[in-house]
């Protein structure tokens, strides 16, 4: 069982981004830059169903510039056997990549695609949902467990107030929510042997994919910025301005 596995380079968690001056966007020079956390699960659990001899082969891809690469590099230290860069400096939007994806999806015939829920940088939650009917092919989204067997996967999936298991048919799709597995950690020796594994680079030309934005950013600005708190003398004085002022009570 092939499995494939979108990774995204986003700006690392841990950064505090900071919105440019004339409101584009958010400044990413020399920031530090790592996997979107989901796909990190996303990795972690379609190696962990190579170890169980579920899956046969893994394979990750990623799309964006050239530095996309030590994203795959990482992946591939995690346990991709092999990697995939779709390269290109235009700004990729959900459904530009959902295309790509759909068009490697083709070529390399996998019986599983897991992304991640979706990626930190553009909170955009649409990639996978995207692929999936590009491709028709079932989905289950937001998955915290996975069981593969008999051409089938059993997902739970994480939906409001509460926990929903479906069933789907081979090949889908499945992205990860935060509780689906504790990603290990990338030791040296797998660094190193990571080094050797395959890269391949193709375009979006080469895919027959035009990568162009379909969306514009008008603007992009900071959350308003949190007034101080008050003290009060005491309970009475805080219920009157819940009341009163916040009316929440
Ligand atoms: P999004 O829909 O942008 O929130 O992203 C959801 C998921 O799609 C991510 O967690 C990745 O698995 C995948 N994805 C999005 N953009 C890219 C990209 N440029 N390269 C590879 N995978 C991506």
């Amino acid at each position: 069982m092939k499995v494939l596995v979108p990774v995204k380079r986003v700006v690392d968690y841990n950064v505090k981004v900071r919105v440019k001056s004339d409101q584009t966007g958010v400044d990413i020079a020399n920031v530090k830059m790592s996997m979107n956390p989901f796909d990190e699960i996303a990795i972690e659990e379609a190696t962990r169903l190579k170890e169980k001899g579920v899956a046969t082969e893994l394979v990750a891809i990623s799309c964006g510039p050239l530095a996309c690469q030590e994203t795959l590099r990482t992946a591939m230290a995690i346990g991709a056997d092999r990697s995939i860069l779709v390269q290109t400096e235009v700004e990729l939007q959900p459904l530009a990549v959902a295309k790509l994806l759909k068009s490697i999806a083709e070529k390399e015939l996998p019986d599983l695609i897991i992304l991640g829920k979706q990626a930190i940088d553009d909170d955009a939650n649409q990639t996978g949902q995207m692929l999936a009917a590009l491709l028709s092919w079932p989905q289950a989204t937001f998955a915290s467990k996975v069981e593969v067997a008999d051409g089938f996967a059993t997902v739970t999936r994480e939906v409001d107030g509460g926990l929903e298991t479906i069933k789907i048919k081979l090949p889908a799709i499945i992205t990860t929510d935060l509780r689906l597995n504790e990603p290990r950690y990338v030791t040296l020796p797998n660094i190193m042997k990571a080094k050797k594994k395959q890269l391949d680079i193709v375009t979006p030309e080469s895919l027959g994919v035009d990568p162009t934005p379909r969306l514009a950013t008008l603007k992009v600005t900071d959350p308003p910025a949190r007034s101080a708190g008050i003290k009060v003398p005491d309970v009475a004085a805080l219920i009157d301005k819940l009341k009163n002022e916040a009316k929440v009570v």
